[in-house]
């Protein structure tokens, strides 16, 4: 081979950085890059698989596995598989750029926690830096590759420093092997005994035969000594889907690794659930539920789902058509029995089978949630704020688990500390209450304030507070829970509806009316272009005045939200309500007779006001302030 057909590249700035992190770290858990390069094979060997379905002749000639080899004399690890393998553009792209996405996340959190203390090191130890793990233990690391549809096989290597090489190479079937030149002081890898240590802790999940070159054991012929023999491999992992197993053999540790193969995330789950169907349709499967939100959670083009395998064969990750969306943060694997094995989208979008499998989907990731609320509140609590707004989007779009998901959500209140359900709002509903109230809103400080409460709380009526995007909408959908349906305390319409009110007070209320019906129409006629509507309320008892969302409206902050992002909408015009009661109000009324001029100043001001206190941007603050100013001046006695 001449030296010309050697090329050199550089690494992309991230593959330096995780490199850089990887050699240099004093990281305690260097074994665990054993994990990581059996992990790639197993993925190689099941997409290899995969392919042969629709390509028989991409199909190996032997069986599919992964052999694991020392070579003391060398101080070389060797890991080969007979897998899909890479051909020279595949190595150069996958094994010199960073291609997945939650790395740079992870780098820019290394790089935050170095700043603040050593806690970078420790994150390390928990994520899996993939291929590149190999230099926790080499210094030099070849791959021999070839790719299943192809007759070149090639030869990258690199010293982990700024380059590698790619190169034409030998190798007579396709798939991949890696020789890890391993770093002096890292020898105790290269030891039968804690590689076989190492696969059974963190590789058993793998569905592959995992073998381990051994010497050969001459049996019953103690004279011959065992170099002579060549090295034969021994099976050394149990080699069925840990899916296929059955759950009481499987232990938590085996649950966790698998967690990470299938995820790559660096915490372990929340929860598990293992089950296996054997009706009319047969198949296994393998959920969790992750501990935090992926950071494209609310991104519309981040693809989610299940991972699919048909009768042991991989077909599919992030199979968004077994999961619905309210539940796209769930992970786990699904393997049918049934399905064809070149089962396309098209196939998946209308089958029956998979209605079937995703209904069971859908019950047992409910199931691990209710679980998860029923231990721990502390940590139901950090994973509803990261997943409760997700949930809530099933009750606006999935009627038929809307009941379900109702139990599960949780909200905060008016009354308690930390979350609460429906269920527990409903227990604690005073004797003459009729419903479930709640207020929407962008957070908690701002509704317990909000004038739209006074005469809720005034009653000992607790309100729920919604702070999600979701939660209007959400809400509607629910309508009702346990027959109690849910009003919201700035409905046009809020009807408290529980006070038999005396002939006196009748009288009084009426009167208060009529007194107040000429500074009503003053409010109309100089708030004409920004509210619907202006009347009296009976919601108010400390505050003059508030804004309510006609019937039918949208919450002031969602309206916000959706002009923010252009969505075409008229602005809606609100309904203005005054407290008859406050005597700022009734001081206007008396006010309105003398200086007309002056009312208008302070309708403006109301009105400013009611908007601030809602939580909603003035349409001209430098104006309110003006008059604001004017006001505080003649009220502090000074002449303006
Ligand atoms: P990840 O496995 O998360 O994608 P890695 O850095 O471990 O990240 O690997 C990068 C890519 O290199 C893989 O996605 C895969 O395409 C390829 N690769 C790694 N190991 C192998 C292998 N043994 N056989 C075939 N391709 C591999």
């Amino acid at each position: 081979m001449s030296e010309a057909s050697t090329t050199t590249h550089s690494f992309k700035a991230e593959v330096s950085q995780v490199l850089h992190l990887v050699v240099n770290s004093l990281y305690s858990h260097k074994e665990v890059f054993l994990r990581e390069l059996v992990s790639n094979a197993s993925d190689a060997l099941d997409k290899r698989r995969f392919e042969a379905v629709t390509h028989p002749e991409l199909a190996a000639a032997s069986e599919l596995k992964v052999q694991i080899s020392a070579d003391p004399a060398h101080g070389t690890l060797t890991i080969s598989d007979n897998g899909i393998g890479m051909n020279a553009s595949e190595l150069e792209q996958n094994l010199g750029t960073v291609a997945r996405s939650g790395t740079r996340e992870f780098l820019s959190k290394v790089a935050k926690a170095r700043e603040a203390s050593d806690q970078g090191l420790q994150l390390i130890g928990q994520f899996g830096v993939g291929f590149y793990s190999a230099y926790l233990v080499a210094d030099r690391v070849d791959v021999i590759t070839r790719r299943a549809d192809e007759e070149a096989a090639f030869r990258w290597s690199s010293d982990a420093q700024e380059s590698f090489t790619i190169e034409p190479a030998e190798r007579a079937e396709a798939g991949t092997t890696l020789v890890l030149h391993l770093k002096e002081e890292q020898k105790e890898f290269l030891g039968e005994h804690r590689l076989r240590e190492l696969v059974r802790r963190y590789s058993d999940y793998i569905g592959h035969p995992i073998e381990l070159s051994v010497p050969a054991r001459a049996k019953g012929k103690d004279e011959e000594p065992a170099e002579a023999l060549p090295p034969t491999f021994e099976r050394i992992n149990q080699a069925s889907a840990l899916w296929q197993r059955s759950p009481s053999e499987v232990t938590e540790e085996q649950y966790t690794e698998f967690y990470r193969h299938l995820t790559h995330d660096f915490e372990p789950p929340l929860g598990h659930r293992h089950f296996k169907v054997e009706g009319t349709q047969l198949f296994a499967g393998l959920l969790f539920l992750p501990k935090r939100a992926p950071f494209d959670l609310y991104d519309p083009a981040a693809k989610h789902g299940i991972r699919l395998h048909v009768r042991r064969v991989f077909v599919m990750d992030d199979c968004a058509e077994l999961l619905p969306n309210f539940l796209r943060f769930i992970r786990g694997v699904i393997d049918s029995e049934d399905l064809p094995l070149n089962v396309s989208r098209e196939i998946l979008q209308d089958s029956k089978l998979v209605r079937v499998i995703k209904k069971q989907v859908v019950n047992h990731s409910l199931s691990m949630i209710e679980d998860l609320a029923g231990k721990d509140s502390t940590v139901f609590a950090k994973f509803w704020s990261d997943f409760g707004a997700v949930i809530k989007e099933g009750l606006h779009f999935e009627s038929e688990h809307r009941e379900r998901i109702a139990k599960i959500v949780r909200y905060e209140s008016s009354t308690q500390a930390g979350l609460t359900t429906l269920g527990e709002y409903v227990a604690r509903m005073k004797d003459n209450q009729k419903a479930i109230y709640y207020a929407t809103g962008t957070s908690r400080a701002l509704l317990d304030s909000s004038p739209h409460l006074e005469a809720l709380k005034k009653r000992g009526y607790e309100v729920l507070f919604m702070t999600d995007g979701v939660d209007p909408f959400a809400v509607t959908s629910l309508g009702e829970f346990e027959g109690k349906p849910l009003v919201s305390a700035m409905d046009e319409n809020l009807d408290l509806g529980d006070e038999e009110l005396s002939e006196e007070q009748r009288a009084t209320e009426a009167e208060q009316k009529k007194q107040a019906e000429p500074l009503v129409e003053r409010f109309k006629a100089v708030l004409a272009s920004k509210v619907g509507e202006v009347r009296l309320s009976t919601r108010l008892t400390d505050s003059p005045v508030c804004l309510v969302v006609p019937d039918g409206g949208i919450a002031p902050h969602i309206e916000r939200l959706m002009m923010a992002r252009q969505m075409g909408m008229p602005p809606q015009k609100r309904i203005l309500e005054l407290n008859p009661g406050h005597p700022l109000i009734q001081n206007l009324e008396r006010q309105d007779h003398v200086d007309p001029g002056s009312v208008a100043s302070w309708i403006e001001l109301l009105y400013d006001q009611a908007l601030i206190a809602e939580g909603s941007p003035l349409e001209n603050p430098a104006a309110f302030a003006q008059r604001l100013t004017t006001l505080l001046t003649s009220a502090s006695g000074a002449s303006v």
